[in-house]
């Protein structure tokens, strides 16, 4: 009808994606950009610094303490969180907000700490965990990945024991067998929402 927003059921949704650590949020993450060009992608801030394949602009915009602080202070993150007790990560508000009136579907990846700050703020988005098969495939993923240092793997282990737990907080769970089954259910969030989910 004239003057009406555009037909809700064609509305592009946001899917916030969290799950224990190494559990292949990442993974799948890229298989969501390889195979759907027309995704945006939340480029996350982080005061960590880069690993060795990892471009500054396309996984992680690298930042100082002072420049994650300004981006703080003026408001720019949509949600920030320090990880691991380590470094901060946060989602740039600005990209998001003009993928989604754009009408692109659009994903964050974040932890569960910034996932809990999301739903605060845009309860509309669609919330999915990410989960491993099992238990035992998690902690072969995490110490396979052997990047970190055995402090750091174990610090990793306990939290990923406690987000397990965070399950039952997500409007959808998706277990991570394969990576592009996993990017396609994905999609089809983003794209067709879920029925039972109120989109305003
Ligand atoms: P990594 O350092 O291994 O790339 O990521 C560590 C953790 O930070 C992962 O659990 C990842 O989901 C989380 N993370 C990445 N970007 C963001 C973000 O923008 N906000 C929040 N809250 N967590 C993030």
């Amino acid at each position: 009808s004239p003057g009406a927003g555009p037909d809700a059921s064609q509305e592009k949704r946001l899917v916030v994606l969290a799950g224990p650590t190494a559990v292949g949020k990442g993974t799948v993450s890229a298989a969501v950009r390889d195979d759907h060009p027309e995704v945006f992608l939340s480029v996350s801030a982080t005061t960590r610094k880069p690993r060795e394949g990892e471009v500054n602009g396309v996984h992680y915009l690298f930042v100082s303490d002072e420049e994650f602080d300004t981006m703080v202070a003026e408001g720019q993150l949509l949600e920030w969180a320090t990880v691991h007790n380590m470094a901060r990560y946060g989602t740039p508000r600005g990209p998001v907000e003009k993928a989604l009136s754009d009408g692109r579907p659009a994903m964050l990846e974040i932890d569960l700490q910034g996932a809990r700050l999301v739903r605060e703020t845009m309860p509309e988005a669609i919330f999915v965990f990410l989960a491993p098969p099992t238990w035992e495939e998690l902690v072969r993923r995490l110490v396979g990945r052997g990047t970190e240092t055995e402090a750091e793997r174990e610090r990793r282990l306990k939290t990923a024991r406690v987000e397990l737990a965070a399950e039952k907080e997500f409007d959808v769970t998706i277990v991570n067998h394969e990576v592009h089954q996993a990017a396609e259910e994905l999609v089809t969030l983003m794209t067709l929402g879920i029925p039972s989910k109120k989109s305003d």
